[in-house]
């Protein structure tokens, strides 16, 4: 046996073989790999390249196609990141450039770069208004049925196809079911109110019955077999105050978002928060068609993680603890943080946003809105009011992490009968 020396690095009580000290000029394997860690760090910091994909470009796809290209991480290469968001550019597309986007997501697809080719055309399909016809040919041919809300503007030939499909294809029956859910025209609702009428045989192998895929894409069969949106088609997003200098807040805004309420809550004792304000007499709200002064959707933020807090509501901005509402299973106790200090103050912006902006959350875009589809997090999660029972419309979301960096999202919603509020909240 050999004996052991002393590692060398000061103030280390560590010990080795003469071999390791060899090899290490003297010092153990952890002072060893710290150093090399350390010499590792200084390399790249020293060699560490910025490098502008976009210097020279002023093309808009082009721009694009290279935001939606896999890159690379290297860690000598610091990326410039563009001034603009995907989403902004999306917007300033004209009809020749989403087509040539749309173009270039076929060929992705042709090359079985699938990922890529459906970003693409899931921008298109939330961030514009185009309707994308070789996207979905494309898929179709491929038999790609999801990210189902692609489907969401497919004209009558392809409805045709999907409704025969969810006959004949079992593998992809619930794709196919959730496309055409997104589909949601007429035929789609007469077939849906069929299926309900007299479920097909295949029906019972589903995890819930045909008509309701619909809840997916916002909608319901009402008692009539006739449809029932679960949300309003108009949308204002909220933006940032200090993103947003254009906007001058001469006016107070339509709503306003996260703010400490004078209650607390029965079941943690912490305090409620008024999510949103609504100031039905705007005319911004005519559109929710609540005849009265004032709407606060409230909750408790700490609670709501847990489970749906209701409140019972009236036109005139009063609010309270409902009686309808139950402990959920698991509530841990109040941690005692005080949220609201890190959170960035949001205006309701006055230019309308696309319906299904924030729709598709995989695309990452500020979620904080009015009205609009919800952008669910995990599955669809309308609440039914639990004093009529009618599922309740989604009337806003507040999204944390544009709020605070923080997860998850807070959805609210109305059962205007009843004056009954809700709030859900989803995270990954
Ligand atoms: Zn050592
Ligand atoms: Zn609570
Ligand atoms: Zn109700």
């Amino acid at each position: 046996m050999s004996e052991r020396l002393p590692c060398q690095t000061p103030g280390c009580t560590g010990t080795i073989l003469p071999a390791t000290a060899l090899k290490t000029g003297g010092i153990c394997m952890p002072c060893y790999q710290q150093k090399k860690a350390l010499e590792h760090q200084a390399y790249i910091e020293q060699n560490r390249k910025e490098v502008n994909r976009y210097a020279g470009i002023n093309d808009p796809v082009e721009i694009l196609k290279i935001m939606h290209s896999p890159r690379r991480h290297d860690p000598l290469i610091q990326e410039v990141p563009y001034p603009r968001t995907a989403q902004e550019i999306y917007h300033g597309l004209t009809k020749e450039e989403r087509d040539r986007m749309e173009s270039y997501a076929v060929d992705l697809l042709e090359e079985e770069d699938t990922d890529q080719a459906e970003m693409i055309l899931l921008s298109l399909a939330c961030f514009t208004r185009g309707e994308i016809k070789l996207g979905l040919e494309a898929f179709m041919r491929e038999e790609i049925y999801h990210p189902s809300i692609l489907y969401k503007d497919a004209g009558v030939e392809i409805r045709s196809q999907l409704i025969e499909k969810v006959e004949s294809d079992p593998a992809n029956r619930n794709h196919l079911l959730l496309a055409l859910a997104w589909i949601g025209d007429e035929a789609v609702v007469r077939q849906f109110a069929v299926w309900r009428e007299s479920p097909p045989e295949w029906a019972s192998a589903l995890y819930q019955p045909p008509e309701a895929y619909a809840r997916f894409a916002g909608w319901e069969l009402d008692e009539e077999g006739g449809q029932r949106w679960l949300f309003h088609r108009e949308c204002y997003p909220f933006k940032i105050s200090a993103e947003d200098s254009t906007e001058a807040p001469a006016t107070p805004a339509a709503v306003t978002v996260l703010q400490a309420g004078m209650q607390s809550c029965p079941w943690c004792g912490g305090g409620l928060t008024e999510l949103f304000d609504f100031d039905l007499q705007h005319p911004q709200l005519e559109f929710m068609k609540l005849p009265g002064k004032r709407l606060r959707i409230a909750a408790c933020m700490h609670c709501n993680c847990y489970g749906t807090v209701y409140m019972k509501a009236d036109l005139e901005g009063r609010y309270s603890w409902s009686e309808y509402n139950v402990v959920p299973e698991y509530l841990p106790e109040h941690g005692g943080g005080t949220y609201e200090a890190d959170w960035r103050e949001m205006r309701l912006s006055e230019q309308p946003a696309g319906t299904y902006e924030s729709a598709e959350w995989t695309l990452e875009a500020p979620a904080s809105q009015i009205g609009g589809h919800p952008a669910w997090i995990q599955d669809a999660d309308y609440p039914a009011c639990p004093c009529c029972a009618r599922t309740m419309t989604f009337v806003a979301q507040a999204d944390m992490g544009q709020v605070a960096d923080d997860e998850g999202i807070y959805y609210a919603f109305v059962c205007r009968e009843c004056l009954i509020t809700a709030v859900n909240y989803q995270q990954t």
